[in-house]
């Protein structure tokens, strides 16, 4: 056993979070580093969704509404605001990232009327910069997106933000920790430096909830959208979450004014009047059996308690770092992610000119070597996601050393570079 294993076996044995992983649905034959595009499922969500499936859906057909099913968006708000830091009454389930993002960013742009400056930056995840170009061309014509750049392809720098920030910013869209270098930046400075030029601030969570501290309410947030399906633990497609700060809600529209954001949805009036609640964000129906499946993961992560999640994050990305600085170098690998663990998220990403085939190396052993699955981002980062609640450090010594090993034999050659549909 060399020093690393050995290492490894002690800080799991040290690990207060270890027992959680018997939580999960686990195959030992494989080694999951993608909890950060889609989560491990949990025990408890396999026999939620077969009693809602079997009884309530299948016994209780539209009787379910009234005996629970209405009542579970906001006990799941609940649980996602203690996860976030905000109230329950500033968070709406449902519908997608995407859609939520649409939604509020909409709203902000129609009522700080009068500026037309948006701003976002080059490391956010395409699909919201897709949302704003959008929004821009088919909405608010007389609006710019302005793109933050980094220099290093990893961070960005809080000087030129403020730099590029002026009296007629209307809007900053940012992902709170990047899809692919993981820099994570301070939500608290960044709402002040935005508040003091009278903009608004939506924060993307989707790489951030369930994995790095997140406090809406004391850090001054006015929005934030994020996804269930990541560190969370939903389910593929799980309904997302939108919060908003309880003095805007009443300033903002929702811009698909639909029935379930209606004040009295069941009265079928004809004329439509908004809930004055955090409802009014609703676009419809919600996705009552995903939306049960996301319960058994937030509880999960609520009895971890955020603190102790990132702490151990923290230690393991630390360990991936550092055994990516030891074991890798000579083999082409730079680490494409913050080396400063107070400015990165929960996943680590590497760059090599092979990244891909590399990683179907990783996903498809040709000897009886473990599975290892990571993420492949174009064009060449592969990305490592640690999820405290199911990542051992055994698997990540595993993983590097497998990494090394593959480049070293030359396995990746018998890949060819044409990609799947899903990487
Ligand atoms: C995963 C992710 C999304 C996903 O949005 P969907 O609407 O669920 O497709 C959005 N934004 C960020 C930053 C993400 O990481």
């Amino acid at each position: 056993m060399d020093n690393y294993a050995r290492k490894a076996m002690s800080l799991d044995e040290e690990d207060t979070l270890r027992d959680f992983r018997d939580q999960f649905v686990n195959d030992t034959d494989l080694i999951y580093l993608d909890g950060n595009s889609l989560g491990k499922l949990p025990k408890r969500a396999v026999d939620i969704s077969a009693r809602m499936v079997e009884e309530e859906w299948g016994g209780r057909l539209i009787r379910g509404w009234n005996e629970g099913w209405m009542e579970l968006p906001r006990r799941i708000a609940a649980k996602i605001g203690g996860i976030v830091g905000a109230q329950e009454d500033e968070i709406f389930v449902g519908d997608s990232t995407t859609v939520n993002l649409y939604k509020l960013a909409f709203a902000s742009l129609a009522f700080q009327s009068g500026k037309d400056k948006v701003i976002s930056d080059e490391l956010n995840f395409p699909a919201d910069l897709y949302v704003l170009q959008g929004l821009i061309e088919h909405q608010f014509n007389d609006h710019t997106l302005k793109l933050l750049r980094s220099k290093d392809g990893i961070t960005i720098s809080g000087d030129k933000l403020r730099e590029l920030m002026d009296k007629n910013t209307a809007l900053l869209v940012l992902s709170h920790v990047a899809f692919k270098s993981s820099f994570m930046y301070n939500m608290e400075q960044v709402n002040r430096t935005a508040h003091d030029k009278g903009a608004l601030v939506i924060w993307d969570l989707s790489h951030a909830a369930g994995a790095v501290p997140v406090e809406l309410n004391k850090t001054d947030s006015d929005m934030a959208v994020g996804c269930t399906y990541k560190y969370l633990n939903g389910g593929p497609g799980a309904p997302a979450f939108l919060y908003v700060r309880r003095d805007l809600q009443g300033k903002l529209v929702n811009p698909v004014t639909s029935w379930f954001g209606h004040s009295r949805p069941f009265d079928f009036e004809l004329e439509y009047d908004p809930a004055s609640s955090v409802q009014k964000f609703a676009a419809g129906t919600p996705a009552v059996l995903s939306m049960a499946a996301i319960e058994p993961g937030l509880d999960l992560v609520l009895e971890a308690g955020i603190e102790r999640i990132r702490n151990k994050s923290v230690r393991q990305s630390q360990f991936i770092i550092e055994l990516i600085n030891d074991i890798l170098p000579g083999h082409g690998f730079r680490l494409a992610s913050p080396s400063d663990s107070r400015q990165r998220g929960s996943h680590v990403s590497v760059q090599h000119g092979e990244a891909y085939r590399i990683s179907r190396a990783m996903i498809e052993p040709s000897d009886n070597s473990r599975i290892v699955i990571p993420d492949f981002r174009p064009p060449d980062n592969i990305r490592l996601g640690i999820s405290p609640l199911y990542t051992s450090f055994a698997d990540i010594h595993y993983s590097v050393s497998r990494i090394a090993r593959i480049v070293e034999n030359r396995e990746y050659e018998r890949f060819g570079s044409e990609k799947p549909w899903v990487t």
